[in-house]
């Protein structure tokens, strides 16, 4: 039996937390969990998560476990939810001992959501993208951009940032929350074309569900790579598929990015190579100038199951969260019942 009372972490706990060391720092102490729990693929139990669709969205449940360890997210996508005042993006989810089943944390998983989706982004461009990459185009402003921005400036050194949203607010706040960022230059672009011109890295980030074409192949340059994060469910995607026939295509966990991917409708006729293969030869892809390289990225449960497992570990130095009993802890673990007397 591991702890006896079960870390909690709520929002307000985790905005605190995140506000007093910083989003950045997070994201940068995430990719080595992230890298460790990659190279180690073949030790979890994998699935593809289950999807309960509606038209509007999807609510989705994400569970992986490996022989010590267990963790699953519940999280909704909802590109219209802003306009009811939701979030499209919210989550919850547990860490759990395998031996005993004991939840050993309950957390928010909204904010850290976008911490390991921005920790993901970079990880695999840290490995597929030119090296010293300084540009980036970012395509949608909303939830999940200031994270990318900020893990792409902190940790890959991009110091020139291009941004597009087809709502201009979007992108007024965007530089808004970032502009005492020391070094980083956020430029307002009023075409995802403009931002792209000459620039290392895409990230596209939208939210929409439908089949979009956000990237065409005349915006995409000898040399880029494309960290594609927006299309993630079946019916919503990013790129034009001809783009995807420009370069090297990676995916986290094939059997779900082809039906949640921006592969999701070329079939067996694209070839994608999953991401773990390359970081566990734990070095850069040998890329010629002018590669192109695209992370089809649809977030796997991995990386919460990563993200988990550093939170505990931040919990435990006593630095975020509560202990609370959610389960019962008996002197007589048959009487149930003892609880109501
Ligand atoms: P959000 O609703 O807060 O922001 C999305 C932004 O995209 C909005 O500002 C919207 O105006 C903009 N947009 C929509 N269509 C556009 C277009 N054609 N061109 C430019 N901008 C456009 O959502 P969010 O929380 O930032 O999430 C963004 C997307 O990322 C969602 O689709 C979400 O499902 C996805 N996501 C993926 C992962 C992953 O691991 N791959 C993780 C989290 C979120």
């Amino acid at each position: 039996m591991g702890a006896l009372k079960t870390k909690y972490i709520d929002l307000p706990m985790m905005a605190d937390y995140l506000k007093s060391v910083g989003a950045e720092k997070v994201i940068g102490r995430l990719i080595p969990y992230l890298e460790e729990d990659y190279k180690r693929w073949e030790d979890f139990d994998k699935v593809p998560r289950t999807a309960h669709h509606c038209e509007v969205g999807v609510l989705e449940l994400m569970p992986i476990g490996d022989k010590d360890t267990y963790s699953y997210k519940y999280v909704n996508g909802h590109p219209e939810n802003p306009k009811h005042n939701f979030l499209t993006v919210m989550g919850i989810g547990m860490l759990a001992e395998v031996s005993t089943g004991f939840p050993l944390l309950l957390s928010e998983l909204t904010l850290t959501t976008a911490v390991r989706t921005a920790a993901t982004s970079v990880m695999a461009a840290k490995y597929l993208a030119k090296e010293n990459p300084k540009k980036m185009a970012l395509i949608g402003n909303g939830s999940q951009s200031e994270f990318q921005a900020l893990g792409f400036h902190h940790v890959l050194g991009i110091e020139e940032i291009y941004c597009y949203d087809v709502d201009p607010k979007a992108t007024d706040k965007l530089m808004e929350n970032l502009k005492g960022v020391e070094g980083l230059k956020l430029v307002k672009c009023n075409s995802t074309k403009e931002a792209c011109k000459g620039v290392d890295i895409i990230t596209t980030v939208t939210a929409d569900k439908r089949n979009a074409i956000i990237i065409t192949p005349d915006m995409v340059e000898p040399g880029m790579h494309i960290n594609g994060v927006g299309g993630d469910c079946p019916g919503k995607t990013e790129l034009d598929s001809k783009v995807m026939f420009m370069g090297d295509v990676y995916v986290e966990f094939e059997p779900q990015s082809r039906v949640e991917g921006e592969i999701q409708n070329l079939g067996d006729e694209i070839e994608v190579t999953e991401i773990w293969n390359v970081i566990k030869t734990g070095k850069p892809i040998e890329r010629a100038e002018d590669q192109i390289t695209i992370f089809d990225s649809v977030g796997f449960a991995l990386e919460d199951f990563s993200m988990l497992r550093l939170l505990y570990d931040i919990a435990k130095e006593g630095n975020v969260g509560v202990d609370q009993s959610l389960v019962p802890i008996l002197d007589n673990p048959k009487d149930l019942f003892s609880m109501l007397k």
